[in-house]
């Protein structure tokens, strides 16, 4: 295990913001991990995970051991008649791991094709796209708990799978994710009703084909994080009460909205920002992209305060003229490492 110091993270996280880790190592196993665990006790460090860098906002300096996640490997476990199940480390690249299920002929995951990041962070936020979440495929998830100095393996149900949500959200501090256990499906039940998906498969209704629309969508609509670094939806859809929403559709008839269990309505964020005069709009080196309102970019060397003042404009202009909050999805941190409230 070799820990560096002053290592320059602007290649590791796709908003690629300057951002200095006082401390930084790259783990392949669980004992690479307690073995940091043990440095970062000892030197009195906080703790931050890293994996794809591509849900997050980093400071110019963090004081911290930035631990980079790189277990790798995929094991097959079990199968029965309907599925199989199969153990995936969570240093695996997400893309790659969706188009090796296709080859495999398993099914589900064809829809989250080309979110960038790696797999073990899939399950913090849920990742979703075009109808299907990953929560939906997971069978458990193995973590090293460090409350307990243990691995464990939790049930899908126990993750508390939501909108963008899961307990790895709520409790950063406590696990690290070593390995997803996915089950997939070895008959196609594709989810093709959302967004420009369903047109686009109507010719050829294979699964991998559902991953060729899916991938071709996302790439014209979406910025290569290459060519205009971000880090994809930078707002979460708001849901609200029904109640709060018959009261803006009065108002504003064409928002686009969908029903949610428990009388909410999701609206969409990206309606939002682009009626609020956002779409193509910058404020120095930030601003929101000119094809997709929602995704917000760094054109130049931006530090962490433009990105905060570019997004909290935002956030200002929207409430003002339709009183709903936006929250932002990537996670931001402070000096020491620590997530922090945007
Ligand atoms: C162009 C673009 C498009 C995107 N499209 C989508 C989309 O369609 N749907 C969607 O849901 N998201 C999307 N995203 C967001 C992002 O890709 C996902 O949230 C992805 O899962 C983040 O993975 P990562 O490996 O980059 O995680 P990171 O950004 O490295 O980490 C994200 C969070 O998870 C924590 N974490 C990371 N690894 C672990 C681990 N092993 N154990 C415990 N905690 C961990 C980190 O500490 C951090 O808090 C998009 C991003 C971009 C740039």
């Amino acid at each position: 295990m070799n820990i560096e110091s002053q290592v320059q993270l602007k290649p590791f996280n796709t908003l690629s913001l300057n951002s200095i880790a006082s401390h930084y190592v790259k783990i392949q196993s669980i004992v690479d991990l307690q073995q940091a665990l043990q440095f970062s006790k000892a030197h009195d460090l906080n703790v931050l995970l890293l994996s794809g860098g591509s849900n997050m906002m980093l400071p110019e300096h963090i004081h911290a051991l930035v631990v980079a996640i790189d277990i790798q490997g995929i094991e097959f476990l079990s199968e029965d008649a309907e599925s199989k199940t199969i153990k995936v480390g969570a240093g695996q690249v997400w893309h790659d791991f969706v188009l090796w299920t296709t080859t495999q002929q398993l099914y589900g995951l064809q829809n989250l094709a080309l979110i960038p990041g790696l797999v073990g962070a899939s399950p913090v936020q849920n990742i979703g796209a075009y109808g299907v979440e990953v929560g939906e495929f997971i069978q458990s998830v193995e973590v090293y708990d460090r409350q307990s100095a243990q691995t464990l393996s939790i049930q899908a149900q126990d993750c508390h799978f939501s909108y963008r949500h899961s307990i790895f959200k709520d409790d950063p501090d406590r696990y690290v994710i070593t390995h997803v256990i996915f089950k997939l499906l070895k008959h196609a039940d594709l989810k093709v009703n959302y967004g420009d998906l369903k047109d686009a498969m109507m010719d050829d209704m294979s699964a991998e084909n559902l991953q060729k629309q899916v991938i071709h969508i996302r790439q014209s609509k979406l910025p290569d994080p290459k060519e205009y670094p971000n880090v994809g939806s930078f707002f979460k859809n708001p849901i609200i009460k029904q109640q709060e929403f018959s009261q803006l559709i009065a108002k504003f008839p064409n928002i686009p909205h969908y029903p949610q269990a428990g009388n909410h309505v999701k609206i969409a964020a990206g309606w939002l920002i682009d009626q609020s005069g956002w779409k193509g709009k910058q404020l120095n080196q930030v601003g929101m992209f000119h094809k997709q309102a929602l995704v917000l970019v760094n054109y130049a060397d931006a530090t962490l305060t433009d990105v905060r003042a570019t997004y909290q404009a935002v956030q200002k202009d929207v409430f003002e003229k339709f009183g709903v909050h936006l929250e932002p999805e990537p996670v931001l941190y402070n000096e020491l490492g620590l997530i922090k409230n945007h």
